[in-house]
């Protein structure tokens, strides 16, 4: 799913965000990525991604090699993915059955599809008795499920969340990591960015922390080392 090795990150400023970066990634897995902030998670999540490129080393994902990738492959690489942000990034002048929708319409999907499918993710979410509210209507948590919605519909291969529950209370936070779970369960790779340690030790997942731009710690590699 994501092979990343030996990579450096240095943006146009001389900004040096990652040092010598291993990490893999295989389908099915959980993975928290964890470290104060300006560690380099968010730039990690931008390679993955491709907003970013990596200076040197190597770097595939989904079975894209992004050291090489052109242009017009980019939305291919993207359609495997779906993204979850801290701000949730809903459009305001849709409702959420709208905003979910716009997902599948932009890659494509039929009206058919859309109304089948739609109300579907929305369950899966508990969110059906939402469908006609407009983003402004809902719960901080709740429009972070529509976000969540939105990146499912496309049935991709990985989720991508950059701070999920950053703006979300406590308590709800917890249930938007749940309904993470459940999907991961389902058999979606989950990639996670998160400060928030007391979170992260309620869920027994696979955590990654990152210190100034190296990996400093991989609780899959304990696990390892251990057998
Ligand atoms: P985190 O997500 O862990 O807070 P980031 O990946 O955002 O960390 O940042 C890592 C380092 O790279 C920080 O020193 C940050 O200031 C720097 N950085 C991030 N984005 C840019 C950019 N576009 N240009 C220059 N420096 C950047
Ligand atoms: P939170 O516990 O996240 O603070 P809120 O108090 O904002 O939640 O919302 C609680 C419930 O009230 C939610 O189900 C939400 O959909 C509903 N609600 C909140 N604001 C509005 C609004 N402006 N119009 C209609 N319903 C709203």
């Amino acid at each position: 799913m994501i092979e990343l090795s030996h990579v450096n990150k240095t943006y146009p400023n001389g900004t040096r965000a990652l040092y010598d970066v291993s990490l893999n990634v295989d389908k099915g897995e959980f993975v928290f990525i964890v470290g104060a902030s300006g560690a380099g998670k968010s730039t990690l999540l931008k390679l993955i991604t491709c907003e970013e490129r990596p200076d040197c080393g190597n770097l595939t994902v989904n079975g894209h090699d992004l050291m090489h990738i052109k242009r017009k492959e980019v939305p291919y690489l993207r359609r495997t993915l779906g993204m979850v942000f801290q701000d949730f990034r809903l459009i305001s002048k849709m409702t959420v059955f709208e905003n979910v929708a716009f997902a599948m319409h932009i890659v494509g999907a039929s009206r058919r599809e859309i109304k089948k499918r739609v109300p579907y993710i929305l369950g899966l979410v508990d969110l059906q008795g939402k469908a006609k509210c407009y983003p402004a209507e809902l719960s901080g948590g709740e429009q972070q499920r529509v976000g969540l919605a939105r990146a499912l519909v496309n049935n991709p291969d990985m989720i991508i969340a950059d701070e999920p529950t950053g703006n979300i209370d406590p308590a709800l936070s917890f249930e938007i990591v749940d309904l993470l779970s459940e999907i991961n369960l389902r058999g979606t790779t989950v990639l996670m960015v998160t400060h928030e340690h007391s979170l992260v030790k309620q869920f027994h997942r696979r955590i990654v922390e990152i210190q100034e731009g190296r990996i400093v710690a991989d609780s899959k590699e304990l696990e390892a080392a251990a057998q």
